[in-house]
This record gives structure tokens, C-alpha cells and sequence, in this order.
């Protein structure tokens, strides 16, 4: 018997982030990227929350297409700094700055505070036959005073997760995936999916 499975955009066009989803719910779902439903256009993402910026992306596509859609968005909070620079860590540093600008930007801000809490968070939002649902995935820790490290990407050589003394960018891909802020989001967002099968039977 052919069972048809339900179609699910990923409204991304980071082809390494849909493969790491892929992984996770690949099996349960016809996991659709935006190359597959022919959109190349750009998505917007113009909201001051994670939270908003998911909620557009994932609202953007399943309005084009009316099909299943989800979208995420992930920030680093840095207490010191009120939250900042949350939902503008890509472009910290300015419209087309490096990952080296952002992290220059955070240790000149953080020259001489003793307060090094932060935290990354990941925002899941899921747009299923129009109702919308939410999932989150956190991790604390400290921001170092130097960069350590040369793997991963992003925020990585100054990130340092509680429990560990390593930064993220000391850590294999598989060290971090098993902590990290998406890894935890993308557990929850994959349960959804898991419990629903054991409800079908
Ligand atoms: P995005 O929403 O996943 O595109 O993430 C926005 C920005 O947050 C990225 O451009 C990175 O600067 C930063 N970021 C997201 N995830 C990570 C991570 O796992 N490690 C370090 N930086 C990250």
C-alpha cells in the first residue's frame, strides 16, 4: 500500500540546516525545501523577536503556497548587554559584516565587565493546516575575553556552555549537536511529529 506522507516546507535557504532537520524527521514526513516548491525569492524576516522573525518566515511561504510550513530563528542573548545581540546576531556588526566583526564587537563591549552570562536560543514555529505552534530550544553558559577555537561557526570561539570548559568551536559538530540550543528545538519540534505517528498507530 502507498501511504501518501504529509508534505512540510522547511522555509530556509541553508541547505546545511535542512539537511540536519531531514535527519530528524525525514521518515515521518515529506520534508519539502523551498527549491522543490519552486520558490527562490527572499523571505522576509523584518520582526524585533525570534520568535516574530519564525513566525513571518514559516506565515510567508504557507501564505504563497498554502502548504505545511516551518521556519526557525536563533539569536544570542547576552545578559550584560540586555539581551543584545539577540534577533540582530547575523548583522551585529553592521549590513555586511563577518563573523569575526560580531565577535570583536562582543568582546570590545564586554573589555572589563565581570558579568559574562549568556545564553542561545532557537525558535521553532510551525504553520500546520493554518494553526501556528511554537518550539524553543536553549542553552546558558559564558561569553569568554578571547576567542578559542577554530570549528563551527557563528559566535563559536566565544562560547563557552555550562559544565564544560571548552568553547562550542573546541567541540567536534557531533559534541555540539548533542547540546546545543537548535539540537534541543529540534528534539521538541521532532516530537510533535513522533507523537503524532503513535496516535495514528
Ligand atoms: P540563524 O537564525 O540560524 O540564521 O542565526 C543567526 C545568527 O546567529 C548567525 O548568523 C550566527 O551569527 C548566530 N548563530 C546561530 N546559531 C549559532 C551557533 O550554533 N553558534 C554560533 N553562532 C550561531
Amino acid at each position: 500500500m502507498n501511504i501518501q506522507k504529509p508534505r512540510l516546507v522547511f522555509a530556509t535557504h541553508n541547505k546545511h540546516k535542512f539537511d540536519e532537520i531531514r535527519q530528524v524527521i525525514g521518515n515521518n514526513m515529506n520534508l519539502l525545501s523551498l527549491t522543490d516548491i519552486g520558490f527562490s525569492g527572499e523571505i522576509p524576516e523584518e520582526k524585533d523577536s525570534l520568535e516574530g522573525n519564525a513566525a513571518q518566515k514559516a506565515l510567508h511561504i504557507f501564505n504563497l503556497f498554502g502548504v505545511d510550513c516551518f521556519a526557525d530563528d536563533t539569536g544570542l542573548e547576552i545578559e550584560a548587554l540586555h539581551g543584545e545581540p539577540g534577533v540582530y546576531s547575523a548583522r551585529y556588526a553592521g549590513p555586511s559584516c563577518s563573523f569575526e566583526d560580531n565577535m570583536n564587537l562582543v568582546l570590545n563591549k564586554l573589555k572589563g565587565v565581570t558579568n559574562r552570562k549568556a545564553r542561545f536560543r532557537t525558535v521553532i514555529v510551525l504553520v500546520e493546516n493554518g494553526k501556528m505552534s511554537v518550539y524553543n530550544g536553549e542553552i546558558q553558559g559564558i561569553i569568554t575575553s578571547e576567542k578559542r577555537g577554530e570549528k563551527g561557526f557563528g559566535y563559536d570561539p566565544i562560547f563557552i556552555p555550562d559544565g564544560f570548559d571548552t568553547t562550542f568551536a573546541q567541540m567536534t559538530l557531533e559534541e555540539k549537536n548533542r547540546i546545543s540550543h537548535r539540537a534541543i528545538a529540534i528534539a521538541a519540534f521532532a516530537r510533535h511529529f513522533m507523537e503524532r505517528k503513535v496516535q495514528q498507530g
